[in-house]
């Protein structure tokens, strides 16, 4: 049975069900909660064992179509089957199969338990985030040609979620992006990935100020609701249903790879921010995966790991969030962690939004005397934290002992990996971006530049398309009517 109705996290009670497509273009819930299906699709293990051998867009087309009931089957399989090809996520490591799309490489044994790298970051941009994004070009473009309608994409960016939107939507029919970075702050290989690229529909806008400003003229924009309409203005966060949906497949994947039949169970380490990867894991698990652990790797911003050790979400102000050599987990709230408190609380979309509303208006809460809390082992969830100092020493070591070269994210989940190891137990870690991107901390830990895939060699000399426009919103949406 297809799963094709979806719900609020914060279940204002007769709200309508909304379907896939009803949801795709869209952010928060109008009660200000996240989509959910209102019943996970179940796997069993003959349908499980059914997909060994499936090529990742088959299996992505089998899992998908359990969600998105309101789009025919054949055009879920043309495409998935469009997206996830060898040519777009060209950028393995030697001797890996660039068919595989997520290849899964074996380290060694620690502990008793294999260790292995999920490769997730072959994409255009190097990054894990290629793996949702790039469905989500394709799925906009077909949902848009089908209603005969444009959308506008509004962003903002410091680097990695920018760069990823772009490469998705770039030439695709009734999409144009309008992407905000402050100008001159970002590294300069992220600057010339983003604004090496001459689409006609990406429009990138460097403003003079830090990201914050970027922002705050996407949120003056989006609350100005003639503006938003009038000019078709739409967002793609993190909190996209769709983008959670697309990361729940390699999970899948990554199990069949690192098994031989169902009744086997595996680990995963996530290096996390705004919990939209893990989340998809325990999306996988409540849908029957045999996973045994989810851990959940942060930096020193470590919101997560003080929740899943204490039962206290307490979330940072700016001041209090670091920045720090794993940039793209610097994040002061995770906001896909509703969709898991939600889970956690029964599905009590009363109770989820008090929880929230708490959290808009005294920074947190905390459930560590709720029955719930003692509850949280049964979804699998540990945690763990990991340092400048630990990302530096787990680089170091995994490139002596295994020979590999990775990034300070994956570096951090590897870090945290290894202390929840369980012998007989594989254990998965993710890896979100490839070293390539980083090479500052690279060069820190092994004295050497990383290795960069042959297309990116001198990505820094190609012509660069960008407008520079000072801090102000009125200035921006000028721009944005003067180019819809
Ligand atoms: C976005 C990102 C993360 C964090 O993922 P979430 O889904 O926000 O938890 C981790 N590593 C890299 C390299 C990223 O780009």
């Amino acid at each position: 049975m297809a799963s094709t109705s979806y719900l609020s996290t914060r279940g204002a009670a007769g709200a309508a069900p909304q379907s896939f497509s009803q949801i795709l273009l869209g952010g928060l819930t109008p009660d200000c909660g996240l989509y959910l299906p209102a019943q996970y699709p179940w796997v069993d293990a003959a349908e499980l064992d059914g997909w060994r051998g499936l090529a990742y867009h088959e299996l992505a087309a089998c899992i998908l179509a359990k969600f998105c009931g309101d789009i025919p089957q054949a055009d879920v399989e043309a495409l998935t089957a469009k997206t996830y090809t060898a040519a777009v996520y060209c950028n393995v490591r030697p001797g890996q199969n660039a068919a595989d799309i997520t290849p899964l490489q074996w380290l060694g044994e620690e502990g008793g338990a294999r260790l292995g790298l999920l490769c997730l970051s072959n994409g255009p941009t190097l990054a894990f985030k290629d793996m949702a994004m790039q469905l989500l070009g394709n799925l906009f473009e077909y949902a848009l040609t089908k209603a005969g309608q444009e959308l506008n994409i509004l962003g903002a960016t410091s680097g990695d979620t920018g760069s990823a939107a772009e490469y998705a939507m770039r030439g695709k029919r009734g999409i144009k992006v309008f992407m905000l970075s402050p100008h001159k702050k970002m590294s300069p290989f992220q600057t010339a990935q983003m604004f090496s690229l001459q689409d006609p529909n990406i429009f990138n806008l460097a403003v003079q100020g830090v990201f914050d400003d970027c922002q705050d003229i996407v949120k003056a924009a989006s609350n100005d609701l003639a503006f938003k309409a009038a000019r078709k203005i739409g967002t793609v966060n993190s909190i996209n249903w769709a983008r959670v949906v697309a990361q729940i497949v390699y999970y899948f994947k990554g199990y069949l790879a690192a098994t031989t039949d169902s009744t086997q169970k595996v680990s995963f380490t996530v290096p996390s921010g705004n919990f939209g990867n893990v989340c998809a894991g325990h999306i996988a698990r409540m849908m029957g995966l045999p996973i045994h652990k989810l851990v959940v790797a942060t930096n020193e911003n470590d919101v997560l790991d003080e929740f899943f050790r204490t039962g206290v979400y307490r979330v940072r102000s700016a001041e209090q969030t670091r920045q720090t050599s794993s940039p793209s987990m610097d994040i002061s709230k995770a906001s896909n962690f509703e969709r898991f408190v939600f889970d956690l609380l029964g599905r009590d979309g009363a109770r989820t939004a008090a929880l929230f509303r708490q959290v808009e208006q005294e920074g947190g809460f905390d459930i560590s005397s709720m029955p719930e809390f003692e509850h949280i082992a049964n979804y699998g969830f540990v945690s763990g934290r990991s340092t400048h100092a630990d990302r530096v020493a787990t680089i170091r070591n995994l490139n002596k002992r295994y020979g590999v070269v990775v990034d300070p994210h994956t570096a951090d989940g590897l870090k945290v990996a290894r202390e929840h190891l369980d012998a007989g137990v594989p254990m998965l870690a993710l890896e979100t971006a490839l070293a390539a991107k980083f090479s500052e901390t690279i060069v820190e830990a092994l004295g050497r530049e990383p290795e960069r895939p042959a297309a990116y060699r001198d990505i820094e000399a190609l012509p660069q398309c960008f407008e520079v426009v000072p801090a102000d919103a009125s200035t921006v949406k000028e721009y944005i009517a003067d180019h819809t």
